[in-house]
């Protein structure tokens, strides 16, 4: 069967195999394009191909960056992303229209290009019993496990992104008691001693600008442009304190707590983790700038940080931070709603305890410089 702009089934089949023209027409209600044009566009752009490959994951993080609305994701995987570059999604299982042993000769085509393509990792590495519990494919009768794949691929990538918490830290698969001894990228890259630069965007599941993001920088300005923080994630998306950005901050500093999710007070003893936190949830939003965890009403849970679930975890437990906890005797939210709450009094207490905090995490900072653990009653 041939559609109206001249193209069999067979022939569609055939370029979105080695194109990003698939995730357009199955998804988004892209215009289909002939492999003439997509040659022509090749030459006026330089194309940076895309493997992108999933292990122990839910999906969710494909799902959430190809949510991504400005850019769109067509813009992203088939237009220019900066003027002259685009990215070419070579392989994701979910979204290509190959299939089959066609699917994996488009992702073996692309890896000869040696130092020439980006490798996506999405989902963690089961390694136990050399990986057998992660198998992404079959070949000529061979199962193709997950952990063989990207030791191969990430050999010759130009750079490794790790994308979403189970494959910048290990996330939910490699919690305990993690019986398939699943890994985080880098952990699997470091014990094979590859030297491929790893970017980490990790969030369960990351924001769609995250990538987009780190993916723009990257054209833009190469590798060596995207600042990255101790655990390998991008300091533009991930450089503050959700805590330090959040809407609800002052009820902190000034005591006031909900008790329950539907209360309009800081989420602190209810479990928030914006205190150990760090992203730009508060201040991106998400969902095309709608809302964000606290903003609606629920905790953030840390689902950036390395550890998670496990280090968060019971998630409605207290974190535990050093230098900033407001004092027990400021007025709890409860006393605020039954009348015994008094604003001007609040205020004054927030504003005391503000500078109390303040002095605090000052100390706190200097005693850390100075590696000195000894109380401040020494005159
Ligand atoms: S503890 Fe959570 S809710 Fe409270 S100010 Fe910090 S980030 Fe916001
Ligand atoms: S607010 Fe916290 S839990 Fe929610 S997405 Fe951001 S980092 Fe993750």
């Amino acid at each position: 069967m041939k559609s109206d702009r001249g193209l069999s089934r067979r022939d569609f089949i055939k370029i979105s195999a080695g194109s990003t023209a698939a995730v357009a027409l199955l998804f988004l209600s892209f215009p289909a394009f002939d492999g003439e044009s997509q040659a022509e566009a090749a030459q006026e752009v330089q194309e940076i191909p895309v493997i992108w490959l999933q292990g122990g994951t839910c999906t969710g993080c494909s799902v959430s960056v190809l949510n991504s609305l400005s850019p769109k994701i067509q813009n992203v995987l088939v237009d220019e992303v900066v003027p002259g570059q685009h990215v070419s999604l070579r392989y994701h299982a979910t979204v290509m229209a190959a299939e089959g042993e066609l699917a994996l000769k488009a992702m073996h085509d692309t890896a000869k290009k040696k130092g020439g393509y980006v490798l996506v990792v999405e989902g963690t590495i089961p390694t136990k019993d050399n990986g057998i519990y992660c198998v992404i494919g079959e070949e000529s009768g061979q199962e193709l496990i997950m952990l063989d794949v990207v030791t191969s691929l990430s050999r010759d990538a130009m750079a490794v992104i790790a994308l979403g918490a189970c494959s910048s830290y290990g996330g939910i698969p490699a919690s305990s008691p993690n019986v398939t001894n699943a890994k985080p990228v880098k952990e699997i890259l470091t014990s094979n001693g590859i030297t491929t630069p790893v970017i980490n965007v990790p969030g369960c599941a990351p924001h769609p600008d995250w990538f987009v993001g780190t993916v723009a920088s990257i054209l833009v300005g190469g590798l060596a442009s995207v600042e990255v923080d101790s655990d390998g994630r991008p300091i533009l998306f991930y450089g503050k304190l959700i805590h330090d950005n959040c809407p609800r901050r002052g009820h902190f500093d000034a005591g006031r707590f909900s008790q329950k999710f539907s209360d309009p007070y800081c989420m602190f003893k209810l479990g928030c983790k914006g205190p150990v936190t760090h992203a730009d949830c508060p201040v991106r939003l998400w969902n095309s700038g709608t809302s964000w965890c606290v903003g609606a009403n629920s905790l953030c849970i840390g689902c950036v940080e390395p550890g998670f679930p496990d280090k968060m975890s019971p998630l409605m437990s207290q974190a535990q931070i050093y230098s900033v906890t407001p004092p027990e005797w400021l007025p709890p939210a409860e006393e605020a709603k039954s009348g015994s709450f008094n604003p001007a009094l609040a205020a004054g207490l927030g504003a005391v305890a503000g500078l109390a905090i303040g002095a605090a995490g000052v100390a706190v900072a200097k005693r850390r410089e100075n590696k000195q653990d000894k109380p401040e009653t020494e005159s």
